[in-house]
């Protein structure tokens, strides 16, 4: 970054500025109203903020955005503040300023002819579904904080989800982009085309950024055909490699109509069955872990579940499976689900935890899982594990809580030291340490040591070429 001699401007002086230039119906200044904007959805961070900016639409935003960068005022841009590494939190800087796009929540157009969509990136990720289910498309990006999130923070942090396995992550789905940039200028590249090779996909870029590089406005979205049949099962199963080899078995049997393949512990399911009222196991015994396994089509729902259960039939045959429930009803389906889905939530009022969320080639996701297991036990003993995770695009939720009677301090005493642990067996087998969370303040000291280095100078030439002073999300990423 640029280093000038010329003191920056005061807090005061920002927020006089700001006061004088903008309209005050998108200005918040007093404590009150700002404090729920400096804080993370972990209640991990806290940072500061002089002001908070609620612009209604692009000009606006570029405008908000032009003022700051005279004034160099950090900008820390805030979507729906579901983010799970404090990337939407400003820093400790009290001359920070969000920007917050919550008001700018206007779907521009759906085309069901050309199968995209167009959106403001505040709008909510779960309104722009209903949106597109009301067409008969399909926006298959799909998580649990989809009716708080929105899409431009997706795309600022490449958000995954449960439906990766078939349509990929966020980056897939994105066509083009509206970004104010960090001067304040507007780049329109709310492209739809399917085909452009003119010259760099500058897009790509934007997102998964973290908001380090320009605030987004606008997204056109892919829109997929919605499946109309669905087939859900729970799989229990022995081991992970088990579990490895039935993805295999269905990708062969079942190919792209795999929806979804996600995986949890027998400790999982027993945390859900403690803090969730009425949360029953299909099975009469505990296995050592269980798939959820979902197919979609647009054909009929008895072909597709006669193929799952041909499927799962064959797995059952050799051995890859212990046992199975196919689901028979929509109530079944959800409870399910719910079995995976609350997870997070038991572990969070199991007390505190670490949070890993990492990604694995596929093949090495059993060897990880037995050296993680011993290294987090010679660092910790009875730290307990907690693997649940989109198995069937390598990524895991590795998290840990602590041991039984162990104090409440346990994750900031022993923290730094079991997810040295993790990480290094992550590196180890040629994972990552994010799989699609992204960086934020969490994890930014381990991303600056393990990624390599070339790849960090290209970054680093990157952000300082689109901005020079700095003033994009400041202390996230790199
Ligand atoms: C219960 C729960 C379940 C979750 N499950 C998943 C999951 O399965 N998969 C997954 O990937 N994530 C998951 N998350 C994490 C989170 O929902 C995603 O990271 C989501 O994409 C964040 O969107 P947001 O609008 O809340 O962004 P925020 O938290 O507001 O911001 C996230 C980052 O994006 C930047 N940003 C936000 N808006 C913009 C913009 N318009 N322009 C530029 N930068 C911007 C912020 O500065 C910040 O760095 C989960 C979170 C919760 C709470």
């Amino acid at each position: 970054m640029s280093h000038s001699s010329t003191p920056l401007p005061a807090p005061a002086d920002i927020l006089a500025r700001l006061s004088a230039e903008l309209d005050a119906s998108i200005l918040l200044t007093q404590p009150d109203d700002i404090a729920p904007y400096v804080r993370d959805w972990r209640g991990m961070y806290l940072g500061q903020a002089v002001a908070v900016l609620r612009p209604r639409n692009t000009e606006e935003v570029s405008h908000c955005v032009r003022l700051c960068h005279e004034l160099r005022a950090p900008i820390s841009p805030r979507g729906g503040n579901t983010g799970l590494c404090g990337g939407a939190t400003p820093d400790q800087d009290p001359r920070n300023v969000v920007i917050s796009l919550d008001r700018m929540n206007q779907i521009r157009t759906i085309d069901t002819l050309a199968n995209v969509m167009v959106a403001d990136a505040g709008c909510i990720l779960g309104e722009l579904q209903r949106a597109a289910e009301a067409e008969h498309r399909f926006l298959p990006l799909s998580l649990a904080a989809q009716d708080s999130c929105v899409i431009g923070g997706n795309v600022a942090t490449n958000a995954g989800g449960i439906n990766v396995v078939r349509y990929g992550m966020t980056r897939d789905l994105v066509l083009g982009l509206e970004v104010v940039l960090p001067d304040g200028e507007i780049w329109n590249g709310l492209n739809t085309l399917r085909k452009d090779n003119t010259g760099y996909d500058l897009k790509q870029l934007f997102i998964g950024a973290e908001g380090t590089l320009g605030i987004i406005t606008g997204v056109v979205l892919k829109l997929l055909p919605q499946c109309t049949a669905r087939g859900v099962a729970l799989a229990a199963i022995d081991n992970p490699q088990h579990a490895l080899e039935l993805f295999s078995l269905l990708y062969r049997s079942c190919g792209q109509r795999i929806q979804a393949f996600e995986y949890f512990t027998h400790d999982c399911l027993e945390l859900v069955q403690t803090h969730v009222p009425q949360m029953r196991s299909p099975f009469d015994a505990p296995y050592a872990g269980y798939v959820l396994i979902e197919l979609g089509d647009t054909t009929d729902e008895a072909g597709l579940s006669a193929l799952l259960e041909e499927a799962l039939g064959e797995a059952l045959e050799q051995e890859l499976c212990v046992d199975v429930a196919i689901s028979t009803s929509l109530a079944q389906t959800t409870q399910f689900w719910r079995m995976r889905e609350e997870i997070s939530e038991a572990q969070r009022a199991d007390g505190p935890h670490l949070k890993h969320d990492i990604s694995l080639p596929i093949g090495q996701i059993p060897d990880f899982m037995a050296s993680a297991a011993q290294r987090v036990e010679a660092t910790r003993p009875g730290t307990r594990l907690f693997v649940f995770g989109h198995f069937g695009d390598g990524n895991l939720h590795y998290n840990l809580s602590r041991p039984e009677g162990a104090a409440t301090s346990w994750a900031s005493d022993e923290g730094d030291a079991l997810t040295e642990a993790v990480y290094d067996e992550v590196i180890r087998h040629g994972g990552s340490i994010s799989a699609e969370h992204g960086i934020g303040q969490l994890k930014r000291h381990a991303f600056l040591e393990y990624k390599d280095p070339l790849a960090l100078k290209l970054m680093r030439q990157i952000k300082q070429a689109l901005d020079p002073h700095g003033i994009m999300n400041p202390g996230k990423v790199l």
